[in-house]
């Protein structure tokens, strides 16, 4: 009878990587994809300005233009080898889901015909009982619609063509993450243009923004399958930590292993055929640990690019006998992966409102943003947190290299320094206007400000990185989207807020600059609780944040509350991203998911260390006994009592690691039904949190002592030094 886990070190070592074609990289951009250009191709140009009105300028889409589209895309993808189409869209399950149907049916009198027109790129009703509504759509009203956003270009994979779809209920909720993304990008658009004229005239629109950073790890197939939890959870559940991990930082920016840059070369080419602008790849700080990265792009746009990305890397991987792990923290001890989110602001005139300008005039229109941005990051910290945690994410926030579970922002000395003065400076004193209606800033009041990018704060969960904010705390499962959409409605609120009180001052009699300013200031004061230039890593930053106001809850559970809290609640209809009743639907899709993720855990755990650690552990044990036995038989007694003293410790440390794991695995049992016969989500979630997750950890502490116990080769799980050091 083989050993599991020898089995698969044998497999692991034998792959020999394929050969990529690597073709011209800019020739098959975006060869995938009906972009603009194809469009003039297949669309008649009195269709095509309407519909690059409606993707620009958010002009209504009507059925006729569809009808249209329809025609030339499906021709379009007719030739690039497409038989079927699918709307594609992200249910709150994570992912995307698609309906695959032919282009072909059969008419009444048995001939094939086509069947793709306007209606079937409009708007579907995918049998979609299944996915999570949170209570929002009933199973007797099962009907959940996807309709096209043709903000976000189509695209072949294989045989089919797929329509960027959003997905609501019959009563027209949100069930997915890019409806409310794109409520939230109109809500940011109207409220920063409101603010931007202040400075600008001209600027007729804003957008937002994304640049995420993808972080992975990639392990062996063979020693994927041998780990039962890596397969059902896509995390380890247990493991002793290598001897050898991350301590040397020798990994981080290495030379990419052969195997895993074939994949990558795959990666990228198969990413930039569907137009995903992938830039950067390097390896990151845990071994077999990788990082992927675009340029930034329109942040719906972007948002869709990612959960393209993630759904390519699963399936690359597998050409290339690797698993993907996207889960935040797959192996204890070592870094877990996150998905930065590089987010900025820019005007149609071109203009990053989140860049340092060259004059002072532009200064304040930066510091305008910037300190807008950071009274929306304070007043709404714990909702923020709420948009990125997720049972996966857990195990990440506050662990090893990852930003604390307390939403603070990064500014950096210079701009520290800037808003010091401006918050000291008298507007009196500072501003002078002259004749030209130009601003000119006196000395103290807006510093030039030059930034570089060398004024980094790695642990930070929200940091200005230049010309940007980087929003570190996003997991590396998660769709963009779920931050992004938190993050542009509290902005967009903050920008409405602003404007109001600067309008207010201003119809006092007070001018512009004056008015802006002195919000600034008073603005630059009040948030001063969610800046934080120091560790965030450390014991003392825990104590000041809580000291200072700032959400410092770690129960996953707990966190999702602020979705419902009222100013939140309150926040999200004046911008009109989700309405209360999405939002509690929401907040139940996402306390079911959490219990439903540790439940899984749990039972995969309890098979774990009684079916491989617990067996294991007493045959080594038996081995041990009758060794002990025969050598009784050939030792005198007293040169017995010495030979197996450090025997009999061994014996006896199996015996109590055994006997605590049946005796908790049988606990876990009884609490896990307790937690599971609660009805309301958000109780069995806690129940979930506080009873099952401490005992988890207690069981792994006994499989891990076992592991350094017992024989290696009765061991049959893959161990942390084999999984995190072949490739
Ligand atoms: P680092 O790891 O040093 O932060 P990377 O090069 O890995 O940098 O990633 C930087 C990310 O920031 C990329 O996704 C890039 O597209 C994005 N980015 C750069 N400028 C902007 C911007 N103005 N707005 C949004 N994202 C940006
Ligand atoms: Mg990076």
């Amino acid at each position: 009878m083989g050993n599991i886990r020898f089995d698969a070190l044998k497999t692991a070592w034998s792959h020999i990587p394929e050969v990529c074609d690597s073709q011209s990289y800019g020739v098959i951009f975006a060869q995938n994809v009906f972009t603009r250009e194809k469009m003039r191709e297949y669309i008649g140009s009195n269709v095509l300005e309407q519909l690059f009105d409606i993707i620009d300028d958010e002009k209504p889409l009507t059925r006729d233009i569809a009808d249209s589209v329809a025609i030339g895309m499906k021709k379009w993808a007719m030739e690039q080898g497409a038989t079927h189409f699918t709307h594609w869209f992200q249910p709150l399950t994570g992912g995307t889901a698609e309906k695959h149907d032919t282009f072909f049916s059969l008419s009444p009198d048995g001939l094939p015909m086509e069947e793709f027109g306007g209606s079937e790129l409009y708007q579907q009703e995918p049998d979609a009982s299944s996915f999570p509504s949170g209570g929002l759509r009933n199973t007797f009203e099962a009907r959940g619609y996807s309709a096209w956003d043709p903000t976000s270009p189509a695209f072949v994979i294989g045989d089919r063509l797929c329509i960027p779809t959003i997905f609501v209920a019959y009563t027209g909720e949100a069930l997915d993450y890019k409806t409310p993304l794109l409520r939230s990008t109109a809500a940011i658009d109207k409220a920063a243009t409101a603010v931007v004229n202040y400075f600008d005239r001209n600027v007729r629109h804003v957008r937002c923004n994304l640049g995420w950073e993808q972080e992975y790890f990639l392990i062996d197939e063979a020693l994927f399958n041998a780990r039962p939890d890596l397969v059902m959870t896509g995390r380890t559940l247990m493991g002793h930590s290598s001897s050898k991990n991350q301590q040397l930082d020798d990994h981080y920016f290495g030379i990419i292993p052969e195997r895993v840059l074939q994949f990558m070369t795959e990666l990228e080419i198969e990413s930039l055929r569907l137009g995903i602008p992938v830039k950067t790849r390097h390896n990151e700080v845990a071994p077999n640990q990788f990082e992927l990265a675009p340029s930034y792009e329109e942040v719906n746009l972007s948002s869709d690019h990612n959960q393209l990305l993630m759904s390519l890397m699963e399936n690359i991987a597998r050409k290339h006998h690797f698993r993907v792990l996207l889960h935040e923290k797959p192996f204890a001890g070592v870094n877990g992966s996150g998905k930065h989110c590089n987010w900025s602001l820019s005007t149609n005139t071109g203009v990053n409102l989140l860049s340092p300008g060259k004059n002072p005039y532009q200064n304040l229109q930066f510091v305008t943003f910037l300190v807008n941005v950071l009274m929306a990051v304070y007043r709404y910290n714990g909702l923020l947190k709420a948009s990125i945690v997720s049972a996966t994410n857990a195990h990440r926030l506050g662990a090893n290299e990852a930003p604390p579970a307390i939403i603070s922002v990064f500014l950096g000395k210079q701009l520290t320094e800037a808003l010091e003065q401006i918050e000291n400076a008298s507007a009196e004193r500072g501003i002078i206007i002259n004749a030209k209606k130009e601003m000119k800033l006196g000395v103290g009041n807006i510093p030039q400000i030059l930034l570089d990018n060398t004024d980094r704060n790695r642990t930070s969960p929200f940091a200005f990185t230049g010309n940007r904010f980087e929003f570190r705390a996003v997991g590396s499962s998660a769709n963009c989207g779920a931050a992004m959409l938190a993050l542009n409605a509290v902005v967009a609120e903050q920008l409405i807020s602003f404007k109001k009180e600067v309008d207010g001052r201003i119809e006092k009699g007070e001018a512009k600059e004056k008015a802006l300013f002195q919000v600034i200031k008073s603005y630059i004061r009040e948030c001063a609780a969610v800046h934080f230039e120091g560790n965030g890593y450390s014991n003392e930053w825990r104590k000041e944040a809580e000291h200072r106001g700032l959400d410092c809850e770690t129960s996953v559970p707990l966190i999702i509350d602020n979705y419902l809290k009222d100013d939140v609640v309150k926040m999200f209809e004046t911008t009109k991203v989700l309405t209360k009743a999405e939002l509690v639907s929401r907040c139940a899709v996402k306390w079911e998911n959490y219990a439903i993720k540790i439940q899984i855990e749990s039972r995969v755990l309890s098979d774990l260390v009684l079916n491989h650690v617990h067996s294991a552990a007493k045959k080594y044990q038996t081995m041990l006994l009758q060794n002990v036995l025969a050598v009784k038989q050939v030792f005198s007694e007293e040169e017995v009592k010495q030979l197996n003293e450090q025997d009999y410790t061994i014996i006896r440390q199996i015996e109590q690691c055994c006997g605590n794991i049946i005796e908790m695995v049988d606990k876990m049992k009884r609490l896990r039904v307790e937690a599971g016969a609660i009805q309301e989500p958000r109780e069995r979630a806690v129940a979930y949190h506080d009873s099952i997750v401490p005992l988890m950890e207690k069981i792994r502490e006994q499989a891990d002592a076992l592991e350094m116990i017992v024989d290696d080769e009765i061991w049959t799980l893959p161990k942390y030094r084999e999984m995190l050091f072949i490739h």
